[in-house]
């Protein structure tokens, strides 16, 4: 005779006595066995765990829940910022091609070119280039239109 523990789909665990592995096998394979709890019929054998195993995986279990005090400091130093998704990637990047082709690149320079387009002082015209965000703010209040957008470092 051997005693198998067993579980049944609803989590049910029961002990069940048959007489050797072969019989347990061929009542699982016909569907012989229920859970007497509940009637299940899909019973399949829980995984023996000697309690001293058990103890031990709490030990190891508690360990890291515990470490975070000391570990978590490096951890943002550490881990990268999440991703940009590729799609999103390949949209920029794909956004400043076009910026590149068909406007002037005018580095620095950006607010005071977009003020001279704006005023009729220069050819209109498409612009790029960088600006500070107080600079920014200073062309919206302007009424100037221009769009900010991510700019991704070139083979990146
Ligand atoms: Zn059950």
């Amino acid at each position: 005779m051997i005693k198998y523990r067993l579980r049944c789909a609803n989590d049910h665990a029961f002990e069940s006595w048959f007489k050797d592995s072969a019989t347990y096998e061929r009542q699982e394979k016909r569907k012989l066995l229920e859970c007497p709890v509940c009637g299940n019929p899909k019973v399949e054998r829980a995984i023996m765990a000697p309690n001293v195993g058990r103890k031990g995986n709490a030990r190891t279990e508690v360990v890291p829940a515990a470490a975070p005090d000391t570990a978590a400091p490096s951890v943002p130093a550490v881990v990268p910022g999440p991703a940009m998704p590729a799609e999103m990637r390949k949209m920029l990047m794909e956004l400043r091609q076009q910026v590149e082709k068909n406007c002037d690149y005018v580095g620095d320079k950006f607010a005071d070119e977009a003020r001279k387009i704006h005023y009729g002082e220069t050819d209109q015209r498409g612009i790029y280039g960088e600006t500070t965000d107080d600079e920014a703010a200073a062309l919206a209040d302007e009424g100037i239109e221009f769009g900010k957008l991510p700019w991704l470092p070139k083979g990146n």
